[in-house]
């Protein structure tokens, strides 16, 4: 299918293809997407362990999308996926023909789960082939290359999503709800801390700038992004950060721990940690009248909270993946919400960048104008 770009897409309006898209459900902005569809289907980019244990046994439990390709540079893996998830030949591709997937109308959607620094190339040549696009958080590795991919997805008129797979997810909507309704009065201060052991391989591309970007902070920090932006139910104005480590021989290259304070205009105060040497998976809102917590908060298994007063949250097990995948293609049949746009993951790398600014200038305060 070939992208419809803003200047076609008006010459078609002149042409009257805007009759066919007003009479369907499908939004305007997405009248490329075939109207008989019930189901989109994707294709992953990278097979790796994210893939292999999460979007695909996701993709089985999914009803508005599909797996319906791969795109691999391991020709090895290709054999496994297509008898797993019954993929035919002609929808398997290596990233080297990956360009020609323009021609393929079972694919509507590109996800990509490549290491951070490859992104914005596969979503920009995705957005190319006029695919719709998801792009694994971190969005890139740059602002820069954020309006890079948020240009390009527009320029061919296809939605873009990034794999925040915890705005789909029920226990956080709750938790963001108490916040909202201000259950407990408004939040004083909020923490939120995410981070894992990421020791064992010591070439992993995680650990290597070059294909990561950074570190702990691109890695798990922008869940703890996430989570005080949820907690505050606003945008900070100010950041200052400082950077740790624990073991400067193994992370050598990339950030290890990173602890950051934000300020936000109604007065309220938060804080993260993020760390690729430390366990954390918690948000935390200090209210007026009482607390809320998340503890499990963005790992796959069932995020869990309570609240000052004995109230539980837990929507118990579903897939997180699933419930993300859906979400983006309803966006796109139905003209829901885009829960997790481009414009998203290019506000966190914003924030990203201020922290690592913050640090270079000796935890100097940054100010954020975000939206
Ligand atoms: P992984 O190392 O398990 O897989 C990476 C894949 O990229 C592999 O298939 C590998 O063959 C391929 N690849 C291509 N070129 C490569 C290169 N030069 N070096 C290394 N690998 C290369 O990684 P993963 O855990 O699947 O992560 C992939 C992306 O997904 C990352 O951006 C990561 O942040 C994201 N991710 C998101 C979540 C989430 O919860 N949303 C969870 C895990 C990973």
């Amino acid at each position: 299918m070939k992208p419809i770009t803003r200047r076609k897409f008006s010459s078609n309006i002149a042409k009257g293809a805007a009759a066919i898209a007003l009479t369907s459900n499908i939004p305007m902005a997405y009248a490329c997407t075939p109207q008989n569809k019930k189901s989109l289907g994707i294709a992953l980019v990278g097979l790796g362990s994210y893939s292999n244990g999460q979007l695909g046994p996701g993709l089985l439990k999914t009803k508005h999308c599909h797996l319906a390709g791969i795109v691999t540079g391991s020709p090895e893996k290709v054999p496994q996926w297509k008898e797993k998830y019954n993929i035919p030949d002609k929808n398997c591709y290596s990233y080297e023909d990956f360009d020609t997937i323009e021609d393929n109308k079972d694919i509507d959607i590109v996800y990509v789960v490549l290491p951070n620094a490859m992104h914005a190339d596969f979503c920009i040549r995705a957005a190319k082939a006029g695919k719709h696009v998801i792009c694994e958080k971190p969005m890139a590795v740059s602002v820069a290359e954020c309006d890079a991919i948020i240009n390009a997805c527009a320029d061919a008129n296809v939605a873009l999503g990034v794999g925040y797979r915890m705005q789909s997810e029920p226990s956080t909507d709750r938790f963001k709800e108490m916040i909202a309704t201000r259950k407990y009065g408004k939040p004083h201060v909020v923490t939120a801390d995410a981070g894992y052991v990421s020791r064992g391989n010591p070439d992993q591309w995680r650990l290597d700038k070059s294909l990561a970007g950074g570190g702990a902070l691109l890695n798990m920090g922008v869940y703890a992004i996430q989570g005080i932006i949820y907690a505050a139910q606003e945008l900070p104005i100010s950041v200052t950060a400082q950077e740790f480590s624990t073991d400067p021989s193994y992370y050598n290259d990339t950030d290890e721990t990173i602890t950051a304070q934000f300020k936000f205009a109604s007065g309220t105060v938060g804080s993260i940690i993020t760390s690729h040497n430390a366990k954390g998976d918690r948000i935390f809102a200090s209210c007026e009248n009482g607390w809320i917590e998340l503890d499990k908060a963005h790992s796959y298994g069932v995020i869990r909270g309570k609240t000052s007063d004995g109230t539980v949250i837990d929507s118990g097990p579903q897939s997180q993946q699933a419930l993300q995948m859906d979400d983006f293609a309803l966006h796109i049949l139905k003209g829901a919400v885009n829960k997790a746009p481009g414009s998203m993951g290019k506000r966190d790398m914003i924030i990203c960048e201020a922290i690592y600014e913050s640090i270079a200038q000796g935890g100097k305060e940054i100010m954020l104008t975000l939206s």
